[in-house]
């Protein structure tokens, strides 16, 4: 981290605690909300515990730490957006290049087309997903293992499993579950990618990410 990383964080964390102990002083927060905001509270330390992983069921697998800056969100960002990839290619092509540090790239998750989830970031850090670095710091990046220009790598599977990660992730940062705010790859402002495509079915998934909230 660099020096004005280090003071701009220390900035950001003072006014947050200022902000919770205001808050909690005129007891505006019921017992619920204090949970949901407990990276609010001072002096909690988020534990960095080898091979957990944020997604209940997700397999482990570390990206290269080239490939994503070391974070404290959403203490000092917000997470306000997720990001849905397609790889363009196989899982194990792509899991190969997030843990190349020459890659300069990586996403979160990875979901492949039986439905199983691999991450390799975590939510606190930053990924370098969408080639944005406003975008990167607020949002957690999703990869589905396939072809833009091949419908049939959007599995029933894929769809169920991610729709369940997007659907924990909203859930976990009180992003609403709708297109402003579960975007494509394709969406983010300066990109040249087109993923996740045309066959990507957003209605569907909206639906699947919804009803998993519920
Ligand atoms: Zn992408």
């Amino acid at each position: 981290m660099s020096g004005a990383d280090a003071d701009r964080r220390l900035g950001r964390r003072a006014l947050l605690v200022g902000g919770a102990a205001a808050a909690v002083g005129t007891a505006v927060l019921a017992r619920d909300e204090l949970s949901r905001l407990w990276w609010r509270l001072p002096d909690v330390e988020k534990a960095r515990v080898a091979g957990a992983v944020d997604f209940r069921g997700a397999r482990w697998v570390a990206a290269s730490a080239a490939n994503y800056r070391r974070a404290d969100r959403p203490a000092d960002y917000p997470a306000d957006r997720v990001v849905v990839h397609v790889t363009q290619g196989g899982y194990a092509s792509a899991v190969r290049a997030f843990r190349d540090p020459a890659h300069g790239a990586a996403a979160h998750y990875i979901v492949r087309e039986d439905g199983r989830i691999t991450q390799l970031i975590r939510e606190l850090d930053v990924a370098f997903h969408a080639g944005n670095r406003e975008y990167n710091e607020r949002s957690v990046g999703i990869e589905h293992e396939g072809f833009v220009t091949d419908a049939s790598s959007f599995t029933d599977a894929m769809y169920a499993s991610s729709a369940r990660l997007t659907a924990a992730i909203c859930g976990r940062y009180g992003i609403p579950v709708d297109r402003r705010h579960v975007i494509g790859h394709v969406e983010v402002p300066g990109t040249d990618h087109t993923d996740p495509g045309p066959h990507w079915d957003w209605e569907r998934y909206i639906r699947l990410v919804r009803r998993a909230r519920a």
